[in-house]
């Protein structure tokens, strides 16, 4: 048995795999959903019903447009700014991580970022809480979960100016009030489903106001106007993003998964305290409860820790290559089964080398 605690593309429901490669051989008549026309109607009940889905799990208001694209949130970083930043105008951001910074680096090819606070200096170990978002701010940026430190931004600040989000790898884990947001985006990879597929929810009213020419496929009006078909779109991954969406449902939903998530971080957290060999990275505010990071108090002790998770059965535990130590991604999907698991192989651990 592996315990897969990658931390994105990543795992997802078991009976969704199963779905999905029998869809593979034949999903309507004895055609596979490789080989089927993104106009079929068939498709177009897909993509329907993964629209309905996301608008269902998260509450979406009226007023807003949810969007299937492509490029991944990487892509997001460069039309955000494009999309809603007028020329010579200053966006605000939040500067908690590598994601963070990859977006503000994008802003500059539009206009300016102006970075509200930042916790660079504490190796993001944590979310910077009193800062100001000037009122003259075209948007504000930034990112709920980082994914790399494990640090997750619990409530939002108060601001008058447009909200942008990249939610990629804590969308859908816990109830959000998306009118609170102007516009959230994440890839799929984490929570939503397989890579190549990146979802969008942008509130219709702040498009169009920059002035700026801009390229159709970047556009979001023009993806808006075409249903994400204005070419062809990634219909595998939107395919089992709908199977896993609809396994999501049958759970109960976001608030039942909530549940679930805070009691498999919630366990680990209290372990890594409790073990005498382990530390937690972050600040405990804002300890993120999709991606636990942890390192050793004898940092001697990661390669034999390493080894024997990997003896185990343990797939994914290394820390990102920028931060070195342990992180355990415990997405959506991933069983509170595995959590236990984890567990014991940390006290089994503790036993022989404390
Ligand atoms: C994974 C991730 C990204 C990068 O997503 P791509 O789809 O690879 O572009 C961006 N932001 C966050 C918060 C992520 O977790």
């Amino acid at each position: 048995m592996r315990h897969n605690f990658g931390a994105g593309p990543c795992i997802l429901p078991q009976e969704v795999f199963k779905q999905a490669s029998s869809a593979v051989l034949d999903f309507k008549d004895g055609l596979s959903i490789l080989e089927i026309s993104h106009r079929s109607p068939e498709f177009e009940e897909v993509i329907a019903e993964t629209v309905k889905l996301v608008k269902e799990l998260l509450n979406v208001p009226q007023g807003y447009s949810v969007l299937l694209l492509q490029g991944g949130a990487s892509l997001q970083f460069a039309m955000v700014p494009m999309n809603l930043l007028p020329q010579g105008q200053t966006a605000a951001y939040l500067e908690t991580g590598v994601w963070a910074n990859k977006a503000i680096k994008e802003v500059k090819n539009f206009g300016s970022a102006n970075v509200v606070a930042s916790a660079k200096e504490a190796n993001f170990t944590f979310i910077p809480k009193d800062y100001e978002i000037p009122a003259d701010s075209a948007y504000f940026h930034f990112t709920s979960n980082n994914t790399i430190y494990g640090t997750e931004m619990f409530t939002l600040p108060v601001t008058k100016v447009p909200v942008v989000c990249d939610m990629s790898s804590d969308i859908m884990s816990r109830e959000i009030e998306v009118s609170n947001y102007d516009l959230i985006y994440a890839g799929a990879q984490k929570n939503i489903g397989p890579a190549g597929l990146t979802l969008v929810i942008v509130k219709d009213e702040i498009l169009g106001k920059t002035g700026r020419s801009i390229p159709s496929m970047l556009d979001y009006k023009v993806h808006i106007d075409g249903g994400s078909m204005y070419n062809t779109p990634p219909v595998f991954s939107i395919y089992v993003a709908m199977l896993n969406l609809r396994w999501l449902k049958s759970k109960g939903g976001v608030a039942e998964i909530e549940k679930e998530n805070k009691a498999k971080a919630h366990a680990l957290y209290t372990e890594i305290d409790r073990n005498t060999l382990f530390k937690g990275t972050c600040a405990v505010e804002d300890r993120s409860r999709m991606n636990v990071c942890f390192v050793m108090e004898n940092p001697e002790l990661e390669k034999p820790f390493a080894k024997f998770a990997d003896d185990n059965g343990f797939e994914g535990l290394n820390g990102h290559r920028s931060v070195g130590g342990f992180r355990a991604s415990i997405y959506n999907a991933l069983p509170i089964t595995s959590v236990h698991a984890l567990i014991d192989l940390m006290q089994t651990f503790e036993e022989k080398y404390k």
